[in-house]
């Protein structure tokens, strides 16, 4: 039984930095089809359209029928531990970094027989496990077994904290505390375990309510943050970049109409100047020190969350030039994750629908609550899933898009419903 993750040690600063080394992440075209399930938490496997069958590793055609129409469908795990070895050399740098390794050899009920990571829970074969797939620190889909029943100190066992980037004695900042979803993301990140919480306020004159009671908690640190501020964020960075081990971007502007609503450019320009130059200002200051810092022992460097929005996917027009900063900061996400990806950071995207707060008064519900989407963010740290789509509007919308992304537009254009 993995016992409670204990504090580790403080960095020894006069050791050498470990240089970080990816675990294997070539994979074919065929097989990112179990990536792409995994980055959105789910374990899928191909499953034929012409004889149902279920078949692992992932192939062009169906195993048994030669069909090759494979649909990826999502897969319980549910299965037996048939064999269990612990590696105790490897030739691969990542891995025998991290030996002894345990691996076993799992029949899924489901049909195929894989090989997977064990988690340390997980005893001796024969047993009933369940499989998983996992994003490892490459980005890539791994398959782990996990114990059938939830054990205790689950997440605080070793395979889990590589796979993830659970908060537990981490130091996170989050950009701005002023807000509602701020505020609930610190709390959530503070109830995880989260060693230091810096909090970012732009304007530190201003009285706000709810911030000072976070001040209050011991965890957190108020910090001067403006992201619309090259110097304010240089600044910050300057001062705990080296210490930062997850970025949580949260800082938005996000106010209501489109095109014709209101006059002239300026309230476009702050939410471009916010929301996506603020972005990249962080991923500029931040993002350096954070990939020199991942190879950091148990609770190195290992995350950045941006929070995006459903409205990032396709333009919803009564929200229209908001909708277009959240898709400019969706693409330039998606060349922070290609960017850190070599050093096995990860980047989280949060796609939120409408959230109870003052800019979505005039929607109506259903609305994901601030205590909703923090604890979605806290729990893809901690599962390493790369796209989250808290709530169910944002749930509904993402079917659509994925549907047909021509018949969303056309219905958000005549108001969303
Ligand atoms: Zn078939």
């Amino acid at each position: 039984m993995s016992g409670p993750f204990v504090k580790p040690p403080r960095k020894n600063p006069v050791l050498r930095t470990p240089r970080f080394n990816l675990p294997p992440a070539a994979r074919g075209r065929v097989a990112l089809g179990l990536t792409a399930a995994a980055a959105q938490g789910k374990f899928a496997l191909q499953v034929c359209d012409a004889c149902a069958a279920v078949q692992y590793p992932p192939r062009e055609a169906c195993l048994q029928c030669l069909s090759p129409r494979l649909t990826w469908r999502a897969q319980t795990g549910e299965g037996t531990l048939l064999a269990a070895t612990t590696l105790r050399h490897s030739n691969d740098l990542y891995f025998r970094d991290r030996l002894p390794w345990r691996i076993g050899t799992v029949a899924l009920d489901a049909g195929p027989t894989v090989i997977a990571h064990l988690h340390g829970d997980v005893g001796d074969a024969p047993q009933r496990v369940r499989v998983g797939a996992r994003l490892d620190r490459s980005g890539q889909a791994v398959l782990v077994g996990l114990p059938y029943q939830e054990s205790p100190h689950m997440a605080d066992d070793r395979l889990m904290r590589e796979l993830g980037s659970d908060p537990r004695f981490r130091k996170v900042l989050v950009t701005d505390g002023k807000s509602a979803v701020g505020q609930a993301i610190v709390r959530a990140l503070v109830k995880a375990g989260a060693d230091i919480v810096w909090v970012g306020h732009a304007e530190p004159w201003k009285k706000l309510d709810g911030l000072d009671a976070i001040a209050e908690l011991p965890q957190v640190t108020l910090v001067p943050l403006d992201v619309g501020s090259e110097r304010s964020v240089t600044e910050l960075a300057g001062e705990i970049g080296g210490k930062v081990d997850i970025v949580i971007n949260n800082a938005e502007v996000h106010r209501t109409f489109g095109i014709g609503g209101r006059r002239g450019t300026d309230v476009a320009k702050l939410e471009m100047e916010i929301n996506y130059f603020g972005l990249l200002r962080l991923a500029q200051a931040f993002g350096p020190a954070l990939k020199g810092r991942s190879a950091d022992g148990p609770a190195h460097a290992t995350a950045w969350v941006n929070l995006l929005s459903i409205y990032a996917l396709s333009n919803f027009p009564s929200h229209g030039t908001f909708s277009a900063s959240k898709a400019a900061a969706l693409s330039l996400a998606q060349c922070l994750r290609a960017e850190m990806a070599p050093a096995g950071i990860r980047v989280i995207n949060v796609f939120p629908g409408p959230i109870d707060d003052e800019w979505d008064q005039q929607v109506p519900p259903p609305k994901v609550s601030p205590q909703a989407l923090a604890s979605a963010i806290v729990g893809a740290l901690r599962d390493g899933v790369e796209d989250v789509y808290p709530g169910d509007i944002a749930q509904e919308w993402l079917q659509r898009w994925r549907d047909n992304p021509k018949v969303l537009e056309r219905e958000l254009a005549a108001g969303g419903s």
